[in-house]
């Protein structure tokens, strides 16, 4: 994983006293050590490239998933920041937008856009691409924008570059295993991790990069409610 601070103030520590307390934060995943899992996280080797980029003010340091997404892939770059001139200096190394994919925002339904399936590459006017395979087949690296809805619409509206890269919908057969505890951003209603790891599973026909991924986000989650259910007594 490649982790780049663009911005010092999204290391600003956000941990209330009740979680300081229960020791230091982990310098891999900056999460308070109770809600750190790294120790069971083993990189996998992806060939399909994964770009976060997270905004600054992105600093759910206890639910987030953008970094142990990162920290599960050896082709992962994490990026802080709310612009950069191109997906090459994003990357920190050449790329090609039109082989690059980046998670679309808008709503768009993956299955009433292409029936039974679940991710799904549109065209500019956000139709389905009518060689699905083709398409899918094409795509060397994804992106997807880390933080709320309108932290993640500001960082497409500030990179005028992402025009130029393919843009994918999912269509996940089921809900985030976030539950309740956190809305998030796209109408799939998945993690940064989630879908992460939904996008790449799928793209390289790999379903052990998914499980590998989503079962240390179930252990994170697993974690954090534990430490809720401790704090209610
Ligand atoms: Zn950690």
């Amino acid at each position: 994983m490649c982790v780049e601070a663009t911005d010092a103030r999204a290391y600003t520590p956000v941990m209330s006293t009740e979680t300081a307390a229960a020791g230091g934060e982990c310098p891999h995943c900056r999460k308070p050590a109770n809600f750190c899992v790294c120790d069971g996280v083993v990189p996998v080797a992806n060939r399909i490239a994964l770009l976060i980029l997270q905004h600054p003010q992105e600093q759910d340091r206890l639910l987030g998933s953008a970094r142990l997404a990162a920290l599960h892939l050896e082709n992962a770059v994490l990026r802080i920041g709310l612009s950069w001139p191109s997906l090459a200096k994003a990357l920190g190394r050449p790329a090609e937008p039109r082989r690059w994919a980046i998670l679309y925002l808008g709503s768009a339904n993956a299955d009433a856009l292409a029936r039974g399936r679940d991710v799904v590459v549109l065209t500019r006017k956000g139709e389905a691409a009518p060689d699905q395979d083709a398409a899918l087949a094409e795509i060397e690296g994804v992106i997807v924008l880390d933080g709320t809805w309108s932290q993640a619409k500001t960082l497409w509206w500030r990179n005028p570059w992402m025009l130029k890269c393919r843009r994918v919908v999912l269509g996940p057969r089921q809900p985030s295993r976030y539950g309740r505890l956190r809305r998030e951003p796209r109408r799939d209603g998945l993690s940064t991790l989630e879908a992460a790891a939904m996008l790449l599973g799928r793209l390289e026909k790999k379903p052990a990069i998914e499980q590998a991924l989503t079962a240390s986000f179930e252990r994170m989650l697993a974690k954090y409610r534990a430490a809720q259910a401790g704090g209610d007594r």
